[in-house]
């Protein structure tokens, strides 16, 4: 079997209702996917994490790596993608573009076997996974506090036990506000908040301190990611865990976070950091730490289900005869894109998602979404 066509697309969504983070406003969603055809008529697709145009001119660049390849050998594939970006794009959206051609590439590597692909990774070690809802952000509005109460009680209402809000306005108003969301969903919803790299060391430790009475799973991205030792002062002096690594790459980033005790948590992102083929290297470096993973995922139900099966095949640390539930991110923001380009479409079963049991990724693409988000970026 041969690699015989590799084609991008960008696919583009303007919001009708946009909204805001600590860094930037979201007016439109905007993702490249990437569609590989083999000679033998299988298909398979990925995505990249990050900006689209970019992404796209990545995988331009490295498909003459790849045409006339056999798209089962995908980790050679990868080291050689890895070996033509590395001089120019240790860090960064080069490797969006090797993790996308990647994630398309165990999808076809799954079809072709007719296995899934967490059990091509190793096997399932769960059937399920847990999703949290990812929202609550910042919008307009006459009283914030009360439309994100509003916005978690129909999270909660919807089936979910976890719920992730972002912080990162003012401390004051972070406190304000996670204290109205934790009330409005009560001591039995886990809650864990998002500041995207938004404050200095000492503006986190202190929002750390000020938070402690509202039982808070994690503080994702308190501080930026370029500061490994603050990473590590502040996860000493927090009685919080701290989670981070959606702005790391490649197992060699990762090795980073780890060997400096930056996190309790650590956030790969599949379509980011190297695909699943370094997500996998990734989640080995990580348990010779003791570190727990918890995937950042953004974007399509590309995204999404591989991230599934990259959690299916996560190694439990440490084993038990009870296991723990793992968490999978599951953003709830506007997304039409997400929303419709991959079927069948997502389930949440009382607070659960089944894993998979398709060959790939186990989805297929809906072409008419396809044509219609990519036709709006033409006009
Ligand atoms: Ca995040």
């Amino acid at each position: 079997m041969k690699i015989k066509a590799i084609e991008t697309f960008i696919l583009s969504d303007k919001l009708q209702n946009s909204f805001f983070f600590s860094q930037w406003v979201y007016d439109e969603r905007k993702i490249c996917v990437v569609k590989i055809t083999t000679d033998t008529g299988l298909t398979g697709w990925g995505e990249g994490y990050g900006p689209a145009e970019v992404i796209k001119a990545g995988i331009k660049m490295l498909k003459p790596l790849l045409i006339g390849k056999d798209p089962v050998s995908q980790e050679t594939l990868w080291f050689e993608m890895y070996r033509k970006t590395l001089d120019f794009a240790r860090r960064g959206i080069l490797t969006a573009a090797i993790s996308a051609i990647d994630v398309a590439l165990w999808d076809i590597k799954g079809k072709a076997m007719n296995l899934p692909v967490s059990v091509l990774m190793g096997g399932q070690h769960r059937k399920r996974v847990m999703p949290y809802a990812t929202g609550l952000y910042f919008s307009e509005s006459a009283n914030l506090s009360e439309k994100l109460a509003l916005e978690a009680q129909e999270y909660v209402a919807q089936g979910f036990k976890a719920i992730k809000m972002k912080v990162g306005f003012t401390i004051k108003e972070d406190v304000k506000f996670v204290k109205a969301v934790r009330v409005a969903i009560g001591d039995d919803v886990q809650l864990m908040v998002d500041a995207n790299h938004a404050y200095s060391l000492r503006e986190a430790t202190e929002l750390c301190k000020l938070l402690e009475p509202y039982n808070i799973g994690w503080f994702e991205e308190p501080i930026s990611p370029e500061f490994y030792n603050q990473y590590c002062e502040l996860r000493s002096k927090s009685s919080i865990p701290i989670a981070g690594g959606e702005c790391e790459y490649l197992r060699y980033g990762f090795h980073h976070l780890l060997k400096n005790n930056c996190v309790d948590i650590l956030q790969v992102d599949i379509c980011g950091a190297g695909g699943l083929t370094e997500a996998k290297r990734i989640a080995g470096l990580a348990s010779t730490f003791g570190i727990e993973i918890i995937p950042h995922v953004w974007g399509t139900g590309i995204a999404f289900h591989a991230a599934l099966h990259f959690i299916a095949n996560l190694e439990p640390i440490p084993g038990r005869l009870f296991p723990p539930d793992f968490f999978i991110e599951y953003d709830r923001t506007e997304n039409g894109i997400r929303e419709s380009l991959t079927c069948p479409a997502i389930k949440m079963k009382n607070g659960f998602i089944d894993i998979p049991q398709l060959p790939g990724l186990g989805i297929e693409i809906n072409e008419e979404a396809l044509y219609r988000y990519s036709e709006k970026v033409l006009t």
